[in-house]
């Protein structure tokens, strides 16, 4: 199972097909397609059907310092003004949004506790393991069992396209000398594939591999669907990953 692409309204978002498959969730990673800076809350409000004043964000810092929403934290509006880089709930009807423009958007889903999560993993996010420490988080606080969490790595830039220094690629090759071809190496290059580290992270918690999907979809290959902060040399416009556990609230 991979990733489609859904038109409405005149916009495309993707959605990862084995998310889909569950029945309590929503989710979607936006695209250039009928989405701006300007209208993207109204239109994950339509398409969640919930308030704007659901969503809730971070001051992305490319940490890994991560929240759990429970009753116990401020409003929404407060967490918003935090400097962190991961969200997890288990609250129905808050919709987890992070921003992306070429970094790694990773959704985590425990379907039987019913616990949803969402990271903003670039290098540095991924080099200092924010999804490992996802799983950590959703084990130790939820009990969340890993044969149960869903993962999605979202569109983002691919080992295709992601060339970075010598030195960063040494630095990664030897904090995870355990994991295989994390580095690709073309004419006289090196490209990190983030997909896979994350993939690696994660599988390295016990998520099986058939729980993770992979979408490999690059935002540096695809600039007439996406955005990419490093092909345009600097971009304002941003992705919107987000997802939401959606419950008939009842009365
Ligand atoms: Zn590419």
């Amino acid at each position: 199972m991979g990733i489609i692409e859904n038109y409405k309204d005149g916009t495309m978002y993707y959605q990862m097909e084995a998310f889909n498959d569950i029945n309590f969730i929503k989710h979607l990673f936006t695209s250039r397609i009928g989405w701006s800076n300007d209208n993207i809350h109204d239109k994950i409000s339509n398409i969640f059907n919930l308030p704007k004043t659901n969503i809730v964000n971070l001051k992305q810092v490319h940490g890994t310092d991560i929240i759990i929403i429970d009753e116990k934290v401020g409003s929404l509006k407060e967490i918003s003004k935090l400097e962190k880089d991961g969200l997890i709930t288990n609250i129905p009807n808050i919709i987890l949004t992070t921003y992306h423009a070429d970094c790694v958007p990773i959704y985590f889903l425990d379907k039987e506790k019913k616990i949803v999560g969402l990271a903003h993993g670039g290098w540095r996010g991924t080099y200092n393991n924010i999804s490992g420490k996802m799983v950590d988080l959703m084990m130790d606080t939820y009990n969340s069992k890993a044969k149960d969490i869903l993962v999605g790595i979202g569109p983002s830039i691919g080992p295709c396209c992601y060339e970075v220094s010598m030195d960063l690629g040494e630095q990664f090759n030897s904090r995870y000398s355990r994991f295989k071809d994390i580095l690709q190496y073309r004419n006289d290059s090196v490209y990190l594939d983030l997909w896979k580290m994350n993939y690696l992270q994660v599988k390295e918690k016990g998520v099986p591999q058939d729980n993770i999907t992979l979408s490999e979809t690059c935002t540096y290959c695809n600039e007439d669907k996406l955005y990419s902060y490093r092909k345009e040399k600097g971009t304002k416009n941003r992705m919107v990953a987000a997802i939401s556990i959606v419950m008939d609230m009842g009365d």
